[in-house]
């Protein structure tokens, strides 16, 4: 039978034991990226925490149907493609196979399905034309609308009322809704967009149907489990539960997870924002590990701040983990026979912390104490607890994914960053220090001081950014 585990619902707000429709069963769904650039750390936060849950519910023993798509039609995609002048389709498919390097470097599970909006078009119209049919979307000049009011449990996930919603939300006058909070599920195509055929003409999809109609191709009518980033809460999941439940008539999905962003300075970690930090360049300077490493050293329903003293951890973790799993290879036996109890019970202590709602912090703490402990009786360690040390490090290299496989190559990664020290990566102090001084010189209206300093850290590929509040922080150019 498989481990209980509890998780926190946004549906109910609510940690609570997680139930399957059918016993043993997942049916998970995770909101995928939209394929137009490189992808930033805040991005492979929402994957990693998705293979989270994929990997731990596995190793409690379920039977994981784990589906994440890939958005590949999209206003962003199209118009960097028509800007570029290449085919939209084409054009998305390059960065679906960059986003599967960047997931390959951040030692992801491959989830069952990984579907295409692209390759869903039939699955996605026969949707709306079930929602037109069941009475909640319109038809006006080639283009389906949600009709958000004959749907009686919206705003049901966000906890958003309706009425006030309708209130906030403006609408132009010449705007053809019948409701202000209706929103699109087919619009038609414009002069030289890629576009599919339909009962409404030539057009594409909006945003929201294609994760409703994905998921019920591969994962059937009612998913166990439901995930994104907690941006996508509202409206992109309300607006699921919607089309899935007025098409379908039953009920979407049973719990449903968010994780917290990952934040850049005092702000969200974002395209729009300017403030990204590539998964690329990332990985680049200190590999796919230490970046994997950073995001499950937080629960994923805590904020991350993203700063040098976190990488700077991650990477200390890193090595002392790799260095640890290095040496454990080497260790014998001794002639105890003494059980050994932090040995013993740390798989079921990190278990215990990965059932309380997916605590991968928690289970870390767990395994640096008993990797303290170890190193402390190496010479005195029974059969029965090697064993043990070494199924210890199997679980978290299975289930939180931070033992590499080879654990050599993560010593070599560093042992080559020591070597060449223009890319140990930032050197923060420096940084600050150079921030304090340029603060000084505007404030003494020294300007050329002040610009040789940005010049100097840009040559660097460092970018400050001046902050409203008048503090000044800064990202490596990605
Ligand atoms: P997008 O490609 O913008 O649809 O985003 C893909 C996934 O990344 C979604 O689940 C987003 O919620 C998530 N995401 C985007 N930015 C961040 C961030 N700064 N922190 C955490 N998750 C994020
Ligand atoms: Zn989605």
């Amino acid at each position: 039978m498989a481990r209980e585990i509890k998780i926190h619902n946004n549906l109910t707000r609510k940690k609570e034991v997680f139930q399957t429709v059918e016993p043993g069963k997942v049916k998970f769904y995770s909101c995928g990226p939209t394929t137009y650039d490189f992808l930033h750390v805040g991005n492979a936060r929402a994957l990693v925490v998705g293979d989270l849950f994929n990997r731990v519910l596995k190793a409690f023993g379920y039977d994981v149907t784990f589906v994440r798509n890939y958005t590949d039609v999209d206003d962003k995609i199209i118009n960097r493609a028509l800007e570029q002048n290449k085919n939209a389709i084409e054009f998305a498919a390059h960065w679906v196979e960059e986003v599967k390097t960047d997931m390959d470097h951040l030692g992801m599970v491959p989830a069952t399905h990984t579907p295409k909006v692209s390759e869903t078009m039939p699955e996605i119209i026969k949707m709306i034309e079930d929602i037109i049919k069941n009475g909640s979307a319109y038809v006006v000049d080639g283009e389906v609308l949600f009709d958000v009011p004959s749907f009686s449990e919206y705003g049901k996930l966000s906890k958003k009322d309706l009425d006030s919603l309708q209130h906030g939300i403006r609408v132009e006058v010449e705007s053809h809704k019948k409701n202000p909070a209706d929103f699109v599920l087919w619009k038609p195509a414009k002069e030289g967009e890629v576009s599919w055929d339909s009962p409404w003409g030539k057009g594409r999809p909006g945003w929201h149907i294609e994760c409703s109609a994905m998921a019920k191709k591969f994962l059937g009518n009612t998913l166990d489990l439901h995930h994104g980033g907690v941006d996508l809460m509202f409206p992109h999941h309300e607006n699921e539960i919607a089309q899935s439940e007025a098409a379908n008539k039953c009920s979407f999905c049973n719990a449903w997870a968010h994780n917290e962003f990952l934040n850049f300075g005092s702000e969200k970690m974002s395209k729009s924002l300017g403030n990204v930090v590539t998964i690329r360049n990332f990985v680049e300077k200190f590999g796919g590990q230490v970046l994997r490493h950073v995001l499950l050293s937080v629960h994923y329903r805590a904020r991350i701040e993203w700063s040098d003293e976190v990488i700077q951890r991650a990477l200390d973790e890193v090595k002392r983990i790799h260095e640890f799993v290095i040496e454990a290879k080497t260790y014998k036996a001794s002639a105890s026979t003494q059980a050994d109890e932090v040995i013993s019970n740390c798989m079921e202590k990190m278990m215990d912390e990965l059932s309380n709602d997916f605590n991968s912090a928690g289970a870390m703490g767990q395994f640096f104490s008993f990797l303290r402990h170890v190193k402390g009786h190496k010479d005195n360690l029974s059969a029965d607890s090697l064993k043990k040390v070494h199924e210890t490090i199997k679980f978290v290299q299975d289930t939180l994914g931070l033992v590499h496989a080879k654990p050599e190559s993560i010593l070599e990664d560093f042992a080559k960053r020591d070597q060449d020290t223009s890319s140990t990566g930032i050197d923060a102090v420096w940084i600050e220090k150079l921030i304090e001084e340029r603060k000084l010189a505007k404030a003494e209206k020294n300007w050329a001081r002040a610009d040789e300093i940005r010049k100097e850290l840009t040559a660097k590929q460092i970018v400050l950014i001046d902050n409203k509040d008048g503090s000044t922080g800064w990202k490596i150019q990605g």
